[in-house]
C-alpha cells in the first residue's frame, strides 16, 4: 500500500495557477456569478465544455477513453480551485464524480466507448436516480421496477430529489429487477436516456425559489439490453461504491464559497475574528486530511473506503453547516454589496440540506458505528 504525504497538494502550485488563469479568462469571456454550493446549483454547459477542453474532466481516467491518467491529487487540486471560486460546475458534476467511475468499473466495453469520451469532453450530463418517494435513507426499499422484455427492459416507477435531472441527458437509475427475500439482492442499475418516450422530468421548487432538483417518472419506459450497467442483481454493491465517491470529495469541506468571501472581506481581521477564523481553519483542515487519506491509500479495501466516506461526510457536513453560522456572524454588516448579501442568504437557505443530501447524518453515523463494530471497515 503506497502512503503518499498529505502535503503533496502543496506541490501543485503550477496546476492551481493554471486553473485560476482559466477561471479569470472564463470570467472575461462568459461572466458567471460565484455560487454557494456551485456543484449542485450553478450549471453552464458551455463552462463544462471549456473545462473538458482543458483536460480537467475525467483527469484520472484511462487515456484510452479520453482521460488524462493524472493522479487523484491533481484532480483534487483542480476541483478545490473550482469549488473555492464558486464556478458553474454542476452540469457535469455527477457524471465526473461517480457515474464515469461507475461505468469504467462496471460497464461493458461498448458503454465505456459510448459514454466516457463524451463525459470527458463536458458534453454528456447525468443525474443520480437513487431516492424515491418513501425510499431515501432506506435505499434498499426502492420500488422502481425493471422487467425483462424481449431485447431489453421495461421501467416503471418514480425517482425524487434528482439534482439537475432537468439538464441531464441520462439518469443512472437504481431499479428492482427481481423480487428477493434479501432486500439488497435483486437491484440493478440502468443508464436511462431522459428523452426516452415515457420519461417525465418535473422540476421541484425549493425554499429559496430555485428548482435544482426534480421528480422523474418512468411510465413503461423501454430500454435495450445495453442499458444495464454491470451484472443484473449487482445494483446494491455498485450503488454503495458510487456513494463512497459522492461522500468523500472536496465538496464536503470547501463547497460553500464562504471561505473565499471571508478571505476577501476580512483582509484585516479583528481580534474577535481570530477565534472564528482559527476554528474554521482547524475544522476544515481536519476534514481535508481525513478525505486525503483515502486518496493517499489507493489500495484501501472497498469496505474501508465506504466507512471513510461516511466519516468525511458526517464530519464535513457538520463543519459546513457550522460554517454558515460562523460566516453569518462574522460577515454581518461587513459585506458591502447586494451580491455578497445574496450569497450569504443563499448559504443560510441551503444550510439545512447540507446534512441530508448524499445520506443523512443519522444514517451515516449508523454506517460508521456498524462498520467499526463489525470490523468490516477496519484497515
Ligand atoms: C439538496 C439535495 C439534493 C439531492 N439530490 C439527490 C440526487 O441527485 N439523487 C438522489 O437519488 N437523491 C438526492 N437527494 C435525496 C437524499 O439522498 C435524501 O433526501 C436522503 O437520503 C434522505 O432521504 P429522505 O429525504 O427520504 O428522508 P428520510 O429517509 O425519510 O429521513 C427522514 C429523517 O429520518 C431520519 N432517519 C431515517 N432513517 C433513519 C434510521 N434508520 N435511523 C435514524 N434516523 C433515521 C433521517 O436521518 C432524517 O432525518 C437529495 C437531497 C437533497 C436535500
Amino acid at each position: 500500500m503506497s502512503e503518499r504525504p498529505v502535503t503533496e497538494l502543496a506541490a501543485l502550485p503550477h496546476l492551481r495557477a493554471r486553473v485560476r488563469r482559466f477561471l479569470a479568462e472564463e470570467q472575461a469571456r462568459a461572466p458567471y456569478r460565484p455560487a454557494i454550493d456551485a456543484w449542485l446549483t450553478s450549471a453552464s454547459a458551455e463552462f463544462s465544455r471549456a473545462l473538458g477542453s482543458q483536460g480537467w474532466i475525467g483527469m484520472t481516467w484511462p487515456k484510452e477513453y479520453g482521460g488524462g491518467e493524472c493522479s487523484a491529487f491533481e484532480r483534487l487540486a483542480v476541483v478545490e480551485e473550482l469549488l473555492t471560486a464558486g464556478a458553474p460546475v454542476a452540469a457535469h458534476w455527477f457524471a465526473e464524480r461517480q457515474i464515469g467511475p461507475g461505468i469504467l468499473k462496471n460497464g461493458t466495453e461498448r458503454q465505456k466507448r459510448a459514454f466516457i469520451p463524451e463525459i470527458v469532453a463536458g458534453r454528456l450530463f447525468f443525474a443520480v436516480g437513487m431516492s424515491e418517494p418513501g425510499s431515501g435513507s432506506d435505499l434498499a426499499s426502492v420500488r422502481t421496477r425493471a422487467e425483462r422484455v424481449p431485447g431489453g427492459w421495461r421501467i416503471n416507477g418514480a425517482k425524487v430529489w434528482s439534482s439537475g435531472a432537468h439538464r441531464a441527458h441520462y439518469m443512472l437509475t437504481l431499479c428492482r429487477s427481481a423480487v428477493s427475500e434479501d432486500r439488497h439482492a435483486g437491484l440493478s442499475q440502468f443508464l436511462v436516456p431522459l428523452d426516452a418516450p415515457g420519461v417525465q422530468v418535473r422540476p421541484i421548487r425549493s425554499l429559496d425559489g430555485e428548482a435544482e432538483f426534480c421528480e422523474v417518472v418512468f411510465d413503461d419506459v423501454l430500454v435495450d439490453d445495453d442499458a444495464l450497467l454491470g451484472a443484473e442483481g449487482d445494483g446494491w454493491k455498485q450503488v454503495t461504491g458510487e456513494l463512497a465517491l459522492e461522500r468523500n470529495g472536496a465538496e464536503r469541506y470547501v463547497s460553500l464559497y464562504l471561505e473565499t468571501m471571508m478571505a476577501a472581506r476580512l483582509a484585516r481581521p479583528t481580534r474577535r475574528d481570530h477565534a472564528y477564523l482559527g476554528e474554521t481553519a482547524a475544522a476544515m483542515w481536519s476534514v481535508r486530511a481525513l478525505s486525503l487519506r483515502t486518496l493517499a491509500e489507493e489500495n484501501r479495501p472497498q469496505a474501508r473506503r465506504e466507512l471513510d466516506a461516511a466519516l468525511v461526510k458526517d464530519v464535513g457536513t457538520v463543519f459546513e453547516q457550522r460554517q454558515v453560522e460562523r460566516a453569518r456572524r462574522l460577515l454581518a454588516g461587513r459585506v458591502p454589496g447586494e451580491e455578497d448579501r445574496a450569497l450569504l442568504r443563499s448559504a443560510v437557505e441551503h444550510a439545512p440540506s447540507i446534512t441530508l443530501r448524499g445520506g443523512t447524518t443519522e444514517v451515516l453515523r449508523t454506517i460508521i458505528w456498524s462498520g467499526l463494530d463489525t470490523g468490516g471497515g477496519r484497515a
